[in-house]
């Protein structure tokens, strides 16, 4: 027979908004279940070094904090479950989700913290030296290019931003981008044409990343012109992927409101969508901010949104 699991509160994912939300319900005596999903840890466990989150003088490792993060969701009494929600009914409450294991999750609220994953290229040297010279967050991974040569390849207000941003630390950046326009706010355009450690190349894309093996290491990038098929070699130490996220929803879709890029609508300053005891917290409704700090902090008022919830529907 099929397993059943009932809970106050049930959270998908396991990312910080995920552990955040989970530490604040059982320190609330919620006895929450945390599904993790099938990245356990979410997208900081791609990630290596982090200088970022608060409470921590000496640089930490990404997948070390996630660690950290479900050491304390269980140790305040968390229930972790290494399953993956397939399928979900937010018909009527309680709610019912379904694992990839057969286990039936039946939760008196629901707190979606499935994050997003960066979108990537997809040629081969480019997932070779992630984590080594290619990154996917300029806010993260940025500040290890001072005065250093780097490249952003995408057009819109990620890109852009991200460029901006880079500008901060690095001696150049260099923006690739595959047509002859940014899709970019044009304010944000702006500052970018402004900016004289800016240079950008149209009508390109990213054929090729160049490196050493030992260490492994980024010293260029290898541009197609679209228009030409020319191949040119550019010397830089950074190169930084920004073109979009996607959020994980399908899950999702038809069932609760969601913009057209596909992030849960949440109502602004709450987490709450627009199903009543249905919460969503992190990446998987902000396509701004997406930092670990704030997906934490999204999590931490979906729990305590659950909890007052469940106070007045006792
Ligand atoms: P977008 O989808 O807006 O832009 C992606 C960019 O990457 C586009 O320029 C696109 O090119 C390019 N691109 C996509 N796929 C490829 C590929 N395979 N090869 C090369 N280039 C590619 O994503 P963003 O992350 O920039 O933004 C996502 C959403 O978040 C948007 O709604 C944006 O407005 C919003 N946002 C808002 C911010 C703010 O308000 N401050 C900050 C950051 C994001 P092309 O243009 O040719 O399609």
């Amino acid at each position: 027979m099929k397993e059943k699991l009932h809970t106050k509160v049930l959270i998908i994912g396991s990312g910080p908004a995920g552990y955040s939300a989970a530490i604040y319900a059982a320190r609330a005596a919620l006895e929450p279940i945390l599904v993790t999903g099938i990245q356990p840890g979410g997208q900081l466990t791609v990630t290596t070094d982090v200088e970022n989150y608060p409470g921590f003088a000496d640089v930490i490792q990404g997948p070390w904090l996630m660690e950290q993060m479900h050491a304390q969701a269980k140790h305040v009494g968390t229930q972790i479950v290494t399953d993956h929600i397939s399928k979900v009914d937010f018909s009527k409450r309680p709610f019912v989700c379904i694992g990839d294991s057969g286990t039936e999750y039946i939760g008196e609220t629901v707190i979606i913290c499935t994050g997003a994953q960066a979108k990537w290229l997809g040629i081969p040297t480019e997932k070779k030296f992630q984590g080594f010279g290619v990154s996917g967050c300029a806010t993260c991974d940025g500040f290890f290019y001072r005065n250093k040569k780097v490249m952003v390849i995408g057009g819109g207000n990620t890109a852009v931003e991200e460029a901006l941003h880079l500008t901060n630390h690095a001696s150049h950046v260099t923006v690739v981008h595959r047509r002859d326009s940014f899709r970019a706010e044009k304010i944000l355009q702006g500052r970018l044409f402004e900016n004289p450690k800016i240079s950008v190349i149209w009508d390109s894309a990213l054929e090729e990343v160049l490196g050493t093996e030992n260490p492994l290491s980024v010293t260029g990038a290898r541009l197609k012109n679209l228009k030409t098929n020319a191949l040119t070699d550019v010397a830089v130490d950074g190169i930084f992927v920004a073109i979009g996220h996607a959020p994980n929803t399908a899950l999702f879709k038809g069932i609760l409101d969601m913009d057209e890029e596909g992030y849960i609508k949440t109502i602004p300053g709450t987490t709450n969508t627009n199903i009543a005891g249905v919460f969503a917290a992190g990446d998987v409704q902000d396509k701004i901010y997406r930092q670990a700090v704030t997906a934490a902090g999204t999590g931490c008022i979906g729990a305590l949104q659950a909890s007052k919830l469940l106070v007045e529907h006792k």
